[in-house]
């Protein structure tokens, strides 16, 4: 007979021997059925009685630092799992049912860290990208919808300012998808009151050269970011914006006076990954083709700095007609399809507006 925290823990491990990646508890003929998603299919891996499961839901609520006597209300929380000797991040949400609650596990996959070099379609861009990381205090803003690589490059970039230019660094994470013994990585958690307003203020007390915020996404995390970047600190964060200069209005709507922006924004990114196909061979690659080792996916960035961002402040977007003076990313996706690197349907995946 196990308990519940075994049976808890034996769930987990089987979830990431399998390759999961959604652990469920529902019930089912009175009882409780955990099934795993592998591949995109879901199979049935135990029963549990209401009873366990009812406890091994509460063991999970209180670890990811959910309200254990709220069962009527749908929750999401979040923890890390160590299994063998790796730490899992999991996104946790329960949803109340007819009979019972049920609860949904997402193991998130551990993200390796490639250099930028590798990341870009284009080494150029990444040239610029790891010259503006060598700034000492500043604002540098990464846009882009969800799956478009961010977090990806912030790790790449956070690797590379830790390794060659020795930077202290202080991460706040919301989940953390990759631990790093490099760096200081703080778990956030609204629920236990670590918001990234709270978390960016306790990390400014611990001394950092870099800061990577996960995401702003309100008007205080925004200030304290742009207070911090003022302070001699660089700051790197994540916003949901289409492109480059729509990053710029979200931190004006965030109450973000234009003369601060001026002061701390060193550069905005805006990112897509390109599935990417051989430029050379037909269809499948032959196995002497040069083009097949290279990644099947790449990040192509719209990236203003510099000059054009200075621009872009003074002058601000002049409607639908405006014409950038950089290049965007209509231009960079165009480019990799023309050289043969992208099918045309990427273009349209990205850019149909
Ligand atoms: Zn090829």
């Amino acid at each position: 007979m196990y308990n519940t925290e075994q049976i808890a823990e034996e769930l987990l491990k089987r979830a990431v021997e399998l390759g999961a990646s959604d652990i469920h508890i529902f019930p089912k003929n009175g009882k409780s059925l955990v099934q795993l998603r592998v591949d995109n299919k879901l199979f049935p891996i135990k029963w549990l009685t209401r009873e366990q499961a009812e406890r091994v839901i509460s063991h999970f609520k209180f670890l990811s630092g959910m309200d254990i006597g709220e069962k009527r209300r749908p929750q999401n929380g979040s923890m890390n799992f160590m299994v063998r000797e790796q730490i899992v991040g999991l996104r946790l949400s329960s949803l109340p049912a007819a009979e019972t609650e049920t609860l949904v596990i997402r193991l998130i996959p551990r993200k390796s860290i490639v250099p930028i070099e590798r990341l870009a379609l284009f080494p150029e861009t990444a040239r610029k990208i790891l010259a503006l990381m060598k700034h000492s205090h500043g604002l540098f803003i990464f846009s882009g919808p969800t799956g478009s690589g961010k977090t990806t490059t912030l790790y790449s970039l956070l690797h590379y300012a830790k390794t060659f230019i020795h930077r202290n660094i202080i991460t706040l994470e919301d989940p953390i998808e990759n631990v790093s013994e490099d760096v200081l990585q703080v778990q956030i958690n609204e629920k236990a009151g670590i918001s990234y307003s709270v978390g960016l203020k306790a990390a400014l007390r611990h001394d950092p050269d870099i800061i990577m915020v996960g995401e702003i996404r309100d008007a205080e995390t925004a200030k304290i970011a742009v207070r911090a970047a003022l302070t001699g600190h660089l700051i790197l964060s994540t916003m949901h914006t289409r492109n480059a200069a729509g990053a710029i209005s979200r931190l004006l709507e965030f109450g973000v006076a234009h003369s601060e922006i001026q002061q701390t924004l060193i550069a905005v990114s805006a990112q897509r990954l390109l599935e990417l196909k051989c430029p050379v061979c037909e269809g499948e690659c032959s196995p002497y083709c040069h083009y097949g080792k290279r990644n099947k996916r790449a990040s192509v960035y719209e990236l203003l700095h510099g000059k054009e961002l200075s621009r872009l402040l003074d002058e601000g977007v002049k409607g639908e007609e405006h014409e950038y003076t950089y290049r965007l990313l209509e231009d960079e996706i165009n480019k990799a399809v023309a050289l043969g690197f992208a099918r045309e349907e990427e273009y349209d995946r990205w850019v149909y507006k």
